[in-house]
């Protein structure tokens, strides 16, 4: 009987596409998946650090697997930042752990997996780039909307974050190879790819002879068979006019962007070593929407940082207002050593914090809702991509401007982009009827 693995992902989309691979790893070595981890034979936990919660929830798991394990065979590995921040230290402390993975040493995981035999606990936790994907393991996920990760790493560091230290500087791909990686997925039956890197929008910089990520954009965006092009996520400082413009030049770049502004005070932003004022991004939020009109805009804020007085927060509250984005991902500050600001005073206590997120969710609860009601009426492309999570609905999808649709429609059209005509608003997706089946 071939043996059942279990992968549990925490954190981001890198995160989340990581896992793909390991999946499809996993796959290559004669394992198949399955969604129980009381059935699986190797259990990995993929982690992120970049906040608390999900690292005390990795904890929790990982806590709950030892019992598990003492009833039974069953390889416990643990990959991501977590894995690389703490190496042997993992393995100490939980020695229910078999093996630990750093986020460098992916593509490396059946030769980790083999190792155990011979070495018994086995820590690799390296920085070595293995930019490029074996060849032949295609993550398959989702069949028709996929990732491609054009870069690793970041040069920023950002005074909360601790990325640069557990995903190392910036690397990018070499762009034939993501050229023909793209290529590969589109006669796979793809139809919308998603570039992905911590800092997309640096992409290149570290490669004198290579192309811009506005020129790789054009390129890859002009290939045959491809439907949607997105890109995540990116830096305010590093979003170029150049880049602004390939929303109108490039016919599958969807109208959409996640553009992290992390807080409306020029003070805070200073000490978040931002590179960005206030002002500066208002001006591209205006660049963006002058070129492409019918741009979404999202965005990541923090509350609480080191020192952020109720002045400070009043003016991420007045940004919200100003911007009115299409939706927000607000988050309170952790410490996450060995991050620079762990070391600031005048810490905000978890009261103020949680008062602060509060606020910020109830300014923007409206703006979302009323965003979304903007759609009823609308006729939307939809590429249905999913199975609906609501059982009565059938279909869901995504509309170009990343929008959750849900609609009655039978699982053949599943893979194929409709017109479909937004009946209902809900809080965070929309309700439709197809019109027409657009390929
Ligand atoms: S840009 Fe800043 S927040 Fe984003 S990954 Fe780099 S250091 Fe972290």
């Amino acid at each position: 009987m071939a043996k059942k693995f279990f992968i549990k992902t925490y954190g981001c989309q890198m995160n989340v596409h990581d896992s793909e691979y390991m999946a499809a790893l996993l796959k290559g070595m004669g394992y198949i998946p399955t969604t129980s981890k009381e059935e699986a034979d190797i259990i990995l936990l993929n982690t992120c650090t970049v906040r608390k919660k999900p690292e005390q929830k990795a904890y929790s798991f990982l806590g709950r697997l030892k019992y598990q394990k003492r009833h039974r065979p069953l390889i416990i590995g643990v990959g991501g930042c977590l894995a690389q921040q703490q190496g042997e230290l993992l393995l100490k402390r939980m020695p229910h752990i078999d093996f630990v993975f750093g986020t460098h040493q992916i593509y490396r995981l059946p030769e980790i997996i083999s190792k155990l035999n011979k070495k018994g606990k086995v820590c690799e936790t390296n920085f070595s780039y293995q930019l490029e994907p074996p060849k032949g393991v295609i993550p398959t996920f989702n069949k028709f909307r996929a990732y491609i990760t054009i870069m690793q790493g970041c040069n920023n560091f950002c005074t909360y974050c601790i990325v640069p230290y557990v995903r190392g500087r910036e690397v990018s791909r070499r762009s034939e190879s993501i050229l023909e990686e793209a290529k590969r997925l589109l006669d796979m039956g793809v139809k919308e790819i998603i570039l992905l890197g911590q800092n997309v929008n640096s992409y290149g910089k570290d490669r004198r002879e290579e192309i811009s990520f506005a020129e790789l954009i054009r390129r890859v965006g002009n290939l045959p068979k491809l439907r949607r092009l997105r890109f995540l996520t990116s830096h305010p400082k590093d979003l170029t006019l150049d880049l602004i413009k390939t929303f109108k030049e490039v016919g599958t770049l969807c109208e959409q962007i996640h553009l992290p502004v992390q807080c409306g005070s020029n003070r805070i932003l200073k000490k978040m070593n931002r590179r960005y004022s206030r002002e500066d991004y208002l001006k591209k939020i205006e660049m963006l929407r002058k070129v492409c009109p019918e741009i979404a805009i999202t965005t990541d804020i923090i509350v609480g940082f080191p020192g952020e007085t109720e002045k400070d927060f009043k003016q991420t509250i007045s940004l919200l207002q100003e911007v009115s984005f299409d939706d927000i991902f607000a988050f309170k500050y952790s410490d996450r050593p060995p991050a620079k600001a762990v070391g600031f005073k005048e810490k905000i206590g978890e009261e103020i914090k949680a008062e602060r997120l509060a606020a910020v969710h109830e300014v923007q609860a409206p703006i979302t809702k009323a965003k979304n009601r903007e759609k009823v009426g609308q006729r939307l492309e939809v590429l249905l991509d999913d199975y609906s999570k609501r059982g009565e609905m059938g279909l869901s999808g995504r509309t170009r401007c990343n929008r959750v649709v849900n609609v009655r429609a039978e699982a053949s059209l599943l893979g194929h982009l409709v017109e479909v005509e937004i009946d209902e608003a809900l809080s965070h997706s929309l309700r439709g009827r197809i019109i027409k089946v657009l390929d």
